[in-house]
């Protein structure tokens, strides 16, 4: 792309809330170490308020299960809780509905996060400069356009291209999930519209800062349509989400109806057991690494499966329990 954050990162505004299971599973772990990790940067280098806030994210359990792993209340150390009536009726949601309470959970506008990355020293950002093809050399790996120029040479290449990952590794397997999400200006009236993200099946994000002279924002989504890779919107997609924001948010839905709102698409990268994949490409140690299938939830894991990689790469401390790194390693496959 010309411009970074042009893939799947390209999001208006995305969600961050942990993965909970009762049995505590190696993805709510794996989730709640994460957003341990994005919550340090969104701390030190974002302005809350503006590029990502802190608001918590109530979750609709449409199967009536808020089962939390055992001895997790609001007065633990935990994180997350069945929600309460107030909760509830403060989000604008009947207060018998089944639900979940997440403390440490966040809506964020990912493009303002990966320029703050940016501008980290040492990043020098190139755009416009497809790589075709990968060249190994005795000295390392060489980078080819699509007509045969050099763009660059590197003893280590990490492959972090999304959903095309694959061409440069296809020893990994990625699946392309496309997506769906409508988004628009808060109509005059938004008192319907939470303060706080709701989630479960779908998802509605409002109250979001616009960029400066515009008006705030909501986002409602999503589709998930496995092998397509198409980022053209699509109508029917548009009424799927309609009708999943109906489900999880009545009275946003009737707020909504009518109002101006766009399409955004996107394709994530996905793996089978729903991880990242990071780590060596192969086992020959050729500086050929990868970083992708961060799925639905790149922003819980981008900034660990960075911090993971560069304990790797320097002989650190790893970020998390060895047997979490292993979780997510290619190693795994
Ligand atoms: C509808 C939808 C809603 C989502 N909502 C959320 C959410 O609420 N919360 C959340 O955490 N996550 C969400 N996600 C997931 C999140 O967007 C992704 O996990 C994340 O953006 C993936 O980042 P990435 O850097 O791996 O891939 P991308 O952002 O897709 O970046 C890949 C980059 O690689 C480049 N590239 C590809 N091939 C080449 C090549 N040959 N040469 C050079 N460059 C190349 C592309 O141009 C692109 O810029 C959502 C995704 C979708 C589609």
């Amino acid at each position: 792309a010309d411009w970074p954050a042009s893939g799947a990162s390209s999001l208006p505004v995305g969600m961050l809330a942990p993965h909970v299971s009762p049995d505590d599973a190696l993805l709510s772990r794996l989730t709640r170490a994460g957003i341990r990790a994005t919550w340090t940067e969104l701390v030190r280098l974002l302005e809350e308020g503006r590029d990502w806030c802190a608001t918590g994210v109530l979750e609709r359990r449409p199967d009536g299960d808020v089962r939390m792993p055992a001895g997790w209340s609001s007065r633990g150390p935990n994180e997350s809780w069945p929600a309460d009536a107030d909760r509830l009726a403060a989000a604008g949601l009947t207060t018998d509905t089944p639900a979940i309470w997440h403390a440490r959970a966040a809506w964020v506008k990912p493009p303002r996060l990966i320029a703050a990355w940016l501008r980290q020293p040492g990043v020098e950002f190139r755009g416009g400069c497809r790589v075709e093809r990968l060249e190994r050399h005795p000295d390392g790996w060489r980078l080819f356009d699509a007509s045969g120029g050099l763009l660059a040479e590197a003893d280590r290449v990490l492959i972090c291209a999304g959903f095309e990952s694959g061409r440069f590794a296809p020893s990994l397997p990625l699946q392309p999930v496309r997506g769906q999400v409508a988004f628009g200006p808060m109509p005059d009236d938004s008192t319907p519209l939470p303060h706080t993200p709701i989630n479960g099946d779908g998802h509605l994000v409002a109250q979001v800062p616009g960029e400066p002279g515009d008006a705030p924002m909501w986002l409602a989504g999503a589709t998930f349509d496995r092998d397509s890779s198409s980022i053209e919107p699509s109508e029917a997609d548009a009424a799927a989400n309609r009708d999943r924001l109906r489900r999880l948010h009545p009275a946003a839905a009737d707020a909504l109806a009518g109002a101006e709102s766009q399409a955004w698409v996107g394709v994530r990268c996905a793996s089978g057991d729903r991880r990242p994949l990071v780590g060596p490409v192969d086992a020959e140690g050729t500086g050929l690494w990868a970083c992708t299938a961060l799925g639905s939830r790149g922003l819980s894991f981008a900034a660990l499966c960075a911090e993971l990689l560069a304990a790797q790469w320097h002989a650190e401390p790893l970020p998390l329990p060895a047997a979490l790194a292993k979780a997510l390693g290619t190693q795994r496959l």
